[in-house]
């Protein structure tokens, strides 16, 4: 599936303690093929891969932050590629419903007379299905479960009167489907339409048509001005996603996706939650609101010293949970013990470090060859002299990091420089 494939790839950056432009380069190739083989248009996929390059490499690059801030970058970009955002209509107004057969058109009638419901409306569901005895059985069955008002109706005529002499607030026509989009879907559509006037049209596609979704919703907008596409089977299609954005890239919006076969599970579409649920983290804008505040950011700009590491610790746990953390940065399928053993790692750092003179704080180097200040700290801090020597082997690591990564930076820099002059 599409969303255990990125949190995969994300993963695997976060897993890494320092990360470049080459693994960013490798992640946006692995994510281009992660949304190919979900059937995601491949237009939009290069599209979308053009902007996290250009948006990670060209904004200015942090050691500290980079991971976050690519993670960041990836989500919005996503979020782009998956459309808008749908407000119901919460007054009363009439409903037409249409699509082939099979794209769960029935059922979801069913559900928004089930929302609407819930939302404090009266709703009424109108059969609209002049062949198939069936069809209108489903549907009765299915407001006998929500307890909600039912018409059926023989012919297009009838359907107008019952239509009118509806006193319910939303009412809920579900049109017949057919097996392809022929002319005489076409036609009936169009005569439904332009004699029920409905304030929304819905045009319900089934997940499982990934990118054809989008067609579907541009030929049948020629026909009827759809207010908006309904995704069903969201819960079971790999292809989800492929639908979702070609439908967006169609110009079209996208107002519920169905998650199952019962009457609550339909979700108004929110993009945000969307991706969120993509990538394993269901608040994603609470969580990177979080790391703001907590001045994850300022501090990763200093330089890095004991001191300032265990300004980030503090800051970062401010943000809550380590789990949460972990999760925002993309590992999200870690076993629980690994999440308590890092949470007790840290509270271990923490410890060491606060058991350092200020001297060591500032050059952590001081502790090297000398056993006697690491016994010091090991015992002023609860933890194993092992422990504080595994800190210090961790921190060493960290610099030798940031300083390949500054070399980096000053060299980039240096050549920019140089195209300027040469340019002047
Ligand atoms: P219609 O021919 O367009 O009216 O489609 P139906 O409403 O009869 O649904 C066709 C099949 O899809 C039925 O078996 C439904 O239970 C199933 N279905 C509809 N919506 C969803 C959904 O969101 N998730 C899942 N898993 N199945 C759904
Ligand atoms: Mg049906």
């Amino acid at each position: 599936m599409l969303g255990k494939r990125l949190r995969e790839i994300i993963g695997k950056i976060t897993k890494k303690p320092y990360i470049d432009e080459g693994d960013v380069k490798v992640m946006i190739k692995e994510i281009q093929k992660a949304l190919i083989a979900a059937d995601v248009d491949v237009r939009l996929v290069l599209d979308l891969s053009k902007r996290i390059e250009k948006r990670a490499l060209g904004e200015q690059m942090r050691a500290l932050t980079l991971k976050q801030h690519v993670f960041q970058i990836v989500y919005e970009e996503l979020v782009k590629l998956m459309g808008e955002g749908y407000s119901p209509r919460l007054e009363r107004h009439k409903v037409l419903l249409c699509g082939l057969y099979g794209s769960g058109k029935t059922t979801t009638a069913g559900k928004l007379a089930h929302f609407f419901k819930k939302n404090g409306l009266k709703p009424a569901l109108v059969a609209a299905d002049f062949d198939r005895p069936a069809a209108i059985e489903q549907l009765r069955q299915l407001a006998t479960q929500i307890n909600c008002a039912f018409y059926s109706a023989a012919s297009l005529e009838e359907v107008l009167e019952k239509v009118k002499e509806a006193r319910e607030d939303v009412v809920i026509i579900d049109s017949a489907g057919r097996n392809a989009l022929d002319e005489r879907l076409l036609e009936e559509l169009r005569s439904i339409y332009s004699k029920v006037a409905p304030e929304e049209v819905f045009l319900v596609v089934s997940g499982d048509m990934g990118q054809s979704a989008g067609k579907q919703a541009r030929a049948i907008s020629e026909v009827v001005p759809i207010s908006a596409v309904i995704v069903t089977k969201m819960d079971s299609s790999a292809k989800g996603g492929a639908a979702l954005s070609a439908v967006s890239a169609a110009n079209a919006k996208i107002a519920f996706i169905g998650m199952g076969e019962k009457i609550e599970d339909l979700r108004l579409y929110d993009p945000k939650k969307f991706v969120g649920r993509l990538l394993g983290i269901p608040d994603i804008e609470g969580l990177l609101a979080k790391a703001k505040e907590a001045g994850l950011e300022e501090v990763a700009e200093e330089e890095l010293t004991a001191e300032t590491l265990l300004k980030q610790l503090k800051a970062a746990k401010k943000m809550g949970p380590l789990k949460n953390i972990l999760s925002m940065m993309g590992a999200v399928d870690l076993p629980k013990e690994l999440v308590v053993q890092g949470e007790e790692k840290l509270k271990g750092i923490e410890a060491i470090i606060q058991s350092m003179t200020k001297e060591e704080r500032r050059d952590v180097s001081l502790l090297k060859r000398q056993p006697s200040r690491i016994r010091r700290i090991a015992k002023g801090s609860g933890r194993s002299e092992k422990e504080v020597r595994e800190f210090i082997a961790q921190f060493e690591k960290m610099e030798k990091l940031m300083k390949r990564f500054k070399k980096d930076r000053g060299m980039k820099r240096k050549l920019e420089e140089m195209f300027k002059r040469w340019q002047g």
